[in-house]
């Protein structure tokens, strides 16, 4: 398997080419940095994505809330992750910075409240 990547440690924007099998890489070059090299590989072999969503708001004047994963959560369970926040009905008040799902989907990340309503 081949994948071109793009990197966006940087706004230099390296296109990185990587090659391999079953998380295995074999060939890895167009980066110009070690960070750059290490987001590759992360990205070939275990991509991961800060989550951004909102949750429902119960008996409020403003119905949702920003929510977001506190660190980045495996791209495979995205999906699952945003079934269960869609299960959420909060009531007020939620700060900023509060934990609403602990360790969502066995994935080890917290969703936490991004915005507030008082
Ligand atoms: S490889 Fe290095 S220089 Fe290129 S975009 Fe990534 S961080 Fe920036």
């Amino acid at each position: 398997m081949t994948k071109e990547i793009i990197c966006t440690v940087c706004p230099t924007g390296c296109t990185i080419h990587v090659e391999g099998e079953n998380g295995n890489i074999t060939k890895i070059e167009g980066f110009s940095c070690p960070r750059g090299k290490v987001y590759a590989e992360n990205e070939f072999t275990a991509p991961v994505r800060i989550l951004t969503s909102t949750a429902k708001i119960k008996n409020a004047k403003t119905p949702l809330v920003a929510v977001r994963s506190k660190t980045p959560v495996p791209k495979e369970k995205l999906f699952d992750c945003m079934v269960e926040i869609r299960k959420l009905e909060l009531t007020p008040p939620v700060n900023r910075g509060d934990v609403l799902i602990k360790n969502i989907c066995d994935t080890g990340v917290d969703i936490i409240a991004s915005g507030e309503v008082k």
